[in-house]
């Protein structure tokens, strides 16, 4: 239940900008008004919030970050309202409505394995997951996380990639479709190293991000090294216009996008992500 009002975008202002990867931004916006606030207490991992450049329009984003005072957003440059972000500087204003949408039941998977699949800016959503479990290491059981991008440049999040390989009961692997000179590591679709890596099902929940088409082929893949629809979990983007399930412009089948999701059970949109794609 949250107490912000979900129409209103609250004021907040850039607090710092950080490029993480090729075209992509961090933003960590600090919210302006003591009401604002409750968006950074009531956010849970999972959800988003519209984010407004004045003059330009709003745009939905997953939240970035559980960590510290601040919301963190991470943008990438593909639109109007997007390339606006990108030209805003350190201590511009901007407008949040949120938080909204479901989240991640991370109380519900307490004690389980888990596996985060991140590819792209995918990855951008599953960041809170991942400073979740890390917070509070005992809570869960063994954490893989598999990461992935286009290529080096398009990896995000790289400098804490060191914190997560060193957490304990925790391993970390990384592939990119196409490597460069300095690659040395993994080359592959991120499906490729999830086989190699064969993680247990066991008493596992599997959670992943990223485009669609690719998400399509991490829960065969997964469903082939014996995951079940009930243990895998992923959040979905869409065009979305109202994010409070008004407009009906996200709808996936009977499912809207925007107060269904966007985190969803495979179980729940088994025969729609193919039209999705
Ligand atoms: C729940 C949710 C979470 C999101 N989280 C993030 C995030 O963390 N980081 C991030 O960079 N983006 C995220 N997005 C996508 C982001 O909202 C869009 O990129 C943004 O709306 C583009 O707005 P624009 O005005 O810049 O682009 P526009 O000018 O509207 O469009 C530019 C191009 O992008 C395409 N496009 C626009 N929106 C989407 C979309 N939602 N999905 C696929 N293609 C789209 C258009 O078809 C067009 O080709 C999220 C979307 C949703 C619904």
């Amino acid at each position: 239940m949250t107490t912000t009002n979900s129409m209103r975008p609250y004021l907040g202002r850039l607090a710092e900008i950080r490029d993480i990867a090729a075209g992509i931004k961090l933003f960590q916006v600090e919210m302006a008004e003591p009401e604002g606030q409750a968006v950074v207490a009531e956010y849970r991992p999972g959800q988003f919030a519209f984010v407004s450049a004045f003059g330009a329009g709003e745009a939905p984003f997953g939240i970035a970050s559980i960590r510290g005072p601040h919301l963190e957003f991470a943008v990438s440059a593909l639109g109007h309202v997007t390339h606006t972000l990108h030209t805003l500087e350190v201590g511009d204003p901007l407008g949040v409505r949120g938080p909204l949408g479901n989240w991640f039941p991370m109380d519900e998977l307490e004690g389980k394995d888990i596996v985060i699949l991140g590819a792209g800016i995918g990855g951008a959503p599953l960041r809170p997951v991942i400073q979740t479990v890390l917070d509070n290491r005992d809570d869960y059981g063994h954490i893989t996380i598999i990461w992935a991008a286009r290529n080096p440049d398009l990896l995000v999040f790289t400098d804490e990639f060191d914190e997560w390989g060193a957490a304990p009961d925790t391993e970390f692997h990384v592939t990119v479709d196409q490597g460069d000179e300095n690659w040395s590591g993994n080359v592959g679709l991120i499906t490729k190293l999830l086989e190699q890596v064969d993680p247990s099902a066991d008493g596992a929940v599997a959670i992943t991000c990223g485009p669609p088409i690719a998400i399509h082929f991490i829960f065969l893949t997964l469903a082939k090294l014996g995951f079940t629809p009930q243990q895998m979990l992923t959040t979905l983007e869409a065009r979305m216009h109202c994010g409070v399930g008004k407009c009906g412009r996200c709808n996936l089948g009977e499912k809207f996008i925007c107060t269904d999701g966007p985190v969803f059970w495979q179980s729940e949109i088994a025969g729609f992500l193919e039209g999705f794609l």
